[in-house]
């Protein structure tokens, strides 16, 4: 989006006003394609409607990356695809290659983040040299992604219709960008790809080999961003504990969590997919011993049987992730725990089952995803013995008890919360009613957690979105509380 801001396009969110239209998809599971090549095909009526605006559709995203030609031969409205290690490729598909003038980026009804060089002012807001936060590294790969490149791990031989090309791509603070989240929070990707052998993802295949951004390009950005207001930065990537192996960096998440955390203007810090055997003693340090950094740490698990772990090509056991899970609690007092698991992988048995339940009833992990087993061509659990496969009935009867077990720790969880004071970034309205408004704490990442429900402004008339308020929290739910404005 920056970069066809920048070179003079106009955007706009509603599709019916759009001459040139992109749909960016994923190709993750099953349903994720579905729902990809229906926002394909409902975009492509919209170049043949009657006075219609559209005259360009563009397929960008993982979807291309997977299924380049087929989509081109199947769908003839389409007229580009960009695949995510081709970014600025968007520019010649949607016919725009001419450098926008700063007047062009100043009228974007969207919240822009401009490029450096675009910029002089935004040259002015960093004040961090650069040199001084690392020294410049020659990248290079982990010696992981290496040994899985030559077992075949980013193979796309048997994937019909995608280029062999594995994307190389990776922003940087140079890049222009518009932040499309609220004002005050924003994401940041410090890495791109991934080089662990899970046997459910085709994610590797998709994004390739990881590789980190550079450290001072990142606190640049990090800096940009809170100069234009956000106060909360979410750090992603494939996986986020692997930050700077591949610049020779010891501990790079924690470096860079450390180089972030001082940045005047932050408030809240966060990462989110963390490894589990990357979760180290340093980095639970660093969360303990930074303010701004949330007291919040994401790690799926996506199982605790051992063999189902072992044929997950995950490892690790219910022992090993539990000790982990007391070592960040010690660590960290108060920590918050988000976790994810996946359950019907082939050959998981009742007994399998029945371990990672009791594994989430001894663990009480505060936010937790399950996910039923989605067989995906080109990972290898698909080609796993036919025999092996669970039922779609059981793997669905599976989820539902998994997660009616953690309502219950949930629930219990969140009415330990009651009294508490907290700062609560404020978002709105309530998603559910206009009687309420909601907001997060610092335990909340953006999206994902429960919320906190407000129905008492306190000394306030209204709110205001995007601003941080004091507030105590007055009643509990399963997932939510209710809190009441205090400041
Ligand atoms: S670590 Fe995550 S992205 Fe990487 S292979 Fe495993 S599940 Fe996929």
């Amino acid at each position: 989006m920056g970069l066809l801001d920048r070179a003079g396009g106009q955007l706009t969110a509603r599709a019916e006003d759009a001459e040139i239209l992109v749909v960016n998809t994923c190709s993750f599971i099953d349903s994720a394609k579905q729902e990809s090549v229906n926002a394909i095909l409902e975009m492509a009526q919209h170049k043949v409607t009657n006075g219609g605006k559209a005259r360009r559709l563009i397929v960008a995203g993982c979807l291309v990356e997977r299924y380049r030609d087929e989509i081109q031969r199947n769908i003839p409205e389409v007229d580009a695809v960009v695949g995510t290690g081709e970014l600025e490729a968007i520019l010649e598909a949607a016919g725009l290659s001419a450098p926008a003038t700063p007047a062009a980026a100043q009228s974007s009804p969207f919240n822009i983040l401009v490029s450096r060089a675009a910029s002089a002012v935004h040259q002015h807001s960093l004040p961090i040299n650069s040199t001084e936060v690392a020294p410049q590294l020659a990248p290079t790969s982990r010696a992981e992604g290496d040994l899985r490149e030559r077992q075949g791990r980013f193979s796309r031989a048997q994937w019909e219709g995608a280029t062999a090309a594995l994307p190389e791509y990776l922003y940087s603070d140079e890049t222009p960008r518009i932040l499309t989240t609220p004002r005050s929070s924003a994401y940041i990707k410090i890495a791109e790809g991934c080089d662990h052998p899970c046997s459910f993802c085709i994610i590797p295949q998709l994004r390739g080999k990881f590789r980190s951004r550079r450290l001072e390009s990142i606190v640049a950005e990090a800096q940009r961003l809170i100069a234009q207001g956000v106060r909360e930065i979410t750090l992603i990537g494939q996986d986020t504990t692997c930050y700077g192996e591949d610049l020779g960096l010891r501990d790079g998440l924690a470096t860079l969590l450390d180089a972030l955390a001082v940045l005047p203007g932050l408030k809240w810090l966060r990462f989110l997919y963390a490894y589990p055997n990357k979760v180290t003693t340093r980095l639970l340090e660093t969360i303990a011993r930074h303010e701004t950094i949330a007291k919040y740490l994401d790690v799926p698990l996506q199982h605790a049987s051992p063999s189902v772990l072992k044929r997950m090509k995950r490892g690790g056991t219910a022992e090993v992730f539990l000790r982990l899970i007391e070592k960040a609690r010690a660590i960290v007092p108060g920590i918050v725990l988000r976790s994810t698991f996946i359950v019907g992988f082939p050959g998981e048995t009742d007994a399998d089952f029945k371990e990672l339940c009791e594994f989430v009833a001894a663990a009480k992990i505060d936010w937790l995803g399950v996910f039923g087993y989605s067989d995906e061509e080109g990972a290898a659990a698909f080609a796993l013995d036919a025999a092996l496969k669970v039922p779609k009935r059981t793997i669905e009867a599976r989820r539902r008890r998994l997660m009616k077990l953690q309502q219950k720790i949930s629930a219990k969880a969140k009415a330990t919360w009651v009294g508490r004071e907290v700062d609560v970034l404020v978002e709105g309205e309530s998603d559910e009613t206009d009687l309420l408004w909601q907001g997060r704490t610092a335990l909340h990442a953006p999206e994902i957690d429960g919320k906190v429900l407000i129905n008492d402004f306190g000394p306030h008339e209204s709110l205001v979105p995007g601003t941080f308020y004091r507030a105590e929290i007055t009643e509990s739910h399963d997932y939510d509380v209710v809190a009441r404005i205090i400041e």
